[in-house]
């Protein structure tokens, strides 16, 4: 429930009130993202509906219309990227104004790719199939005007919540609250490390991050686990540095 630094080592704060001081700590508390918020719409996770957009999704809409909901870099870079495999990318966005939350360059590239077609004041409103997602409702947030739209494929970027609240700002985090390690500590300033943090540490000597919770992190189990495995060697070399 809380991290602290006491003279130098960390100390956690369990919720059953233990308290433990150890030398390092790594965390890896993950983050939460947001889901469509439609009722019944987690039954098509992993079966039509994704929160990522890789090589291996984009084989799910080889030749298909799918949809892209976010408004923010990350919708748009996945809009990019599915039209090289989809026929279409429907990019649905809450507002009326595509470099309100997206860098200029993405919002230009999307502009000049004709399979991308943004809806504005578009929000899903329903989702259905028999055991793979089949059909997405869409409706006008502005008229409440509904159609209907066959799709396999829907990748929410509607924002993910770090799991870092514990933390009490006692870890440089970015604006969003994902931790900051390595380079990006040094690149902001906030390290209180002399040298330079190894990769995958804080901007407190000797806590580490790894995973969703980790500013910049992939969001993929295998990376999660790659980053897991790569902090224990940092940990070594901390702890035989002194
Ligand atoms: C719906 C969905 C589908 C996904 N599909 C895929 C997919 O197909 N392929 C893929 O590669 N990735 C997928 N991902 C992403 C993948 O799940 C994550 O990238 C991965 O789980 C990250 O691992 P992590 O260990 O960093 O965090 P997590 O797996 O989130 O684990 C964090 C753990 O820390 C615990 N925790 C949080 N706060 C505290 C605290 N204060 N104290 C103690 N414990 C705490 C949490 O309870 C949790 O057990 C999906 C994610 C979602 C949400």
């Amino acid at each position: 429930v809380k991290l602290e630094l006491d003279n130098t080592y960390p100390i956690l704060y369990m919720d059953d009130g233990a308290r433990i001081s150890a030398r390092c700590v790594l965390i890896a508390t993950g983050a939460s993202y947001r889901r469509l918020g439609i009722a019944g719409g987690d039954m098509f996770d992993g079966v039509g509906v994704y929160y990522a957009a890789t090589p291996m999704e984009a084989q799910a809409c080889k030749g298909a219309d799918v949809a892209v909901v976010g408004g923010a870099n990350s919708a748009g870079q996945a809009a990019v990227f599915l039209a090289e495999h989809a026929r279409k990318v429907l990019l649905l966005i809450r507002g009326d104004d595509l470099n309100k939350g997206m860098s200029r360059y993405l919002s230009r590239r999307i502009e000049q790719t004709a399979n991308i077609e943004v809806l504005f004041h578009t929000e899903i409103t329903g989702l259905a199939g028999e055991r793979h997602l089949e059909e997405i409702v869409l409706a006008d947030n502005r008229t409440g005007a509904t159609r209907k739209l066959a799709t396999p494929a829907v990748f929410t970027f509607i924002g993910a919540r770090p799991h870092t609240e514990w933390l009490k700002g006692c870890v440089d985090t970015d604006p969003d609250g994902f931790i900051r390690t390595g380079v990006a500590v040094s690149v902001s300033g906030s390290g209180a490390a002399q040298r330079q943090p190894y990769f995958l540490e804080t901007s407190l000597p000797g806590v580490f991050a790894a995973g969703d919770v980790r500013h910049g992190s992939m969001k993929r189990v295998a990376s999660a686990v790659g980053e897991g495995a790569m902090a224990v060697a940092f940990v070594h070399d901390y702890l035989r540095s002194g």
